[in-house]
């Protein structure tokens, strides 16, 4: 971290800021030019905030050398790290599909779509019974019972499955899921990331609607730092002026947090357009970018979705989608 001081800074509270520095473990590395002085901080500076240091008299300004976030850094851990759900990998190379409904509904319903995407070669299943809906009167899931008919389609296909929580007080019930998703609209629910921390399974987090690549790496850290490192990234799209698609899907993300992170990246076209025909090209383009893998919405009848309909698949689209990313995936691991 490097500290710049004030012009007009006085010795005294130059000193000072140097004192206090000390006393907390740094070693200082002065640099005098003919107009600034900057503080080289040599120590580790994670636990420092910017703020604590731009609160003192003499600093003009606090620029970090090194991201805030460790455990999620590549820089700290060059390999890709692979997640393993039942056998099934994600990252390093290994490209998965997650698919199924916007929200479960019925037992008939998630069965059937769960049944059809296994057929057509999705390694996990999705699914939410807890929805976070934007207006209150909007269907809201069908809470415990939709997590009991997740886990009963698990069981009729064997596929894993992945579906959502919004609150601490809900972990206990999704002992059973095999990953655990945070939503977009939870990204920075703290106290739920450091909860999740302290399990010992899979978490899939997307990216807050309206937060930088480095916002969505510091929430990993979060699960992380707890000691949970299953971490799986997931770019669903951001709020951007333009207004003919739900989101914005930012294809950059995939290339920059491959870059930034080691942990496996995922993207979810059906949230980032909200628009069924661009589920398929939004696909190619991110496998094309680098994605460890695809959550896509399937309903075996849209036209009745309580949630999304949409933008979701019926499961013959899915199916024919599927055979594209498959020839897609291989010819860019051709490529490589
Ligand atoms: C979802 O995947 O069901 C969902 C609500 O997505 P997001 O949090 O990205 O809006
Ligand atoms: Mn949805």
């Amino acid at each position: 971290m490097i500290v710049i001081i004030k012009r007009n800074a006085t010795t005294q509270s130059i000193e000072e800021l140097k004192g206090d520095l000390r006393k907390k473990g740094f070693d200082i590395h002065e640099s005098q030019g003919t107009t600034t002085t900057i503080l080289g901080l040599v120590g580790d500076t994670s636990n420092l905030s910017e703020d604590q240091l731009l609160s003192y008299d003499a600093v003009e300004a606090v620029k970090r050398i090194r991201e805030p976030y460790k455990l999620a850094n590549r820089s700290v851990h060059p390999k890709d790290t692979i997640i393993d759900v039942c056998g099934r990998k994600i990252g390093g190379g290994n490209f998965q599909v997650i698919a199924g409904p916007c929200s479960i509904e019925t037992k008939e319903q998630i069965t059937e779509v769960a049944r059809d995407v296994k057929k057509s070669g999705a390694g996990l299943l999705r699914g939410g019974a807890f929805k976070p809906r934007t207006s209150p009167y909007s269907f809201q899931g069908l809470q415990e019972n939709g997590l009991e008919l997740l886990l009963e389609a698990k069981k009729a296909t064997g596929l894993p499955v992945v579906t959502e929580i919004m609150r601490v007080g809900h972990i206990d019930l999704f002992r059973d899921v095999d990953v655990i998703q945070v939503g977009t609209r939870n990204m920075q629910n703290f106290e739920l990331l450091k909860e999740l921390g302290k399990l010992d399974k899979p978490i899939l987090l997307k990216r807050g609607m309206a937060n930088t690549l480095d916002e969505l790496l510091m929430s990993a850290e979060y699960i992380m730092a707890g000691g949970n490192e299953n971490v799986i990234l997931c770019e669903r799209g951001i709020r951007t002026f333009e207004t003919s698609t739900r989101n914005t899907l930012d294809i950059s993300a995939i290339p920059m947090l491959r870059k930034k992170t080691h942990l496996p990246i995922l993207v979810d076209p059906s949230h980032a357009s909200g628009i069924r025909h661009m589920v398929e090209p939004l696909s190619m383009a991110a496998i094309a970018a680098g994605a460890d893998g695809l959550m896509i919405e399937v309903h075996n009848n849209p036209a009745k979705a309580l949630c999304d309909g949409p933008q979701s698949l019926t499961p013959s689209m899915f199916d024919e989608l599927m055979e594209k990313i498959n020839r897609t995936v291989e010819f860019f691991h051709d490529l490589q």
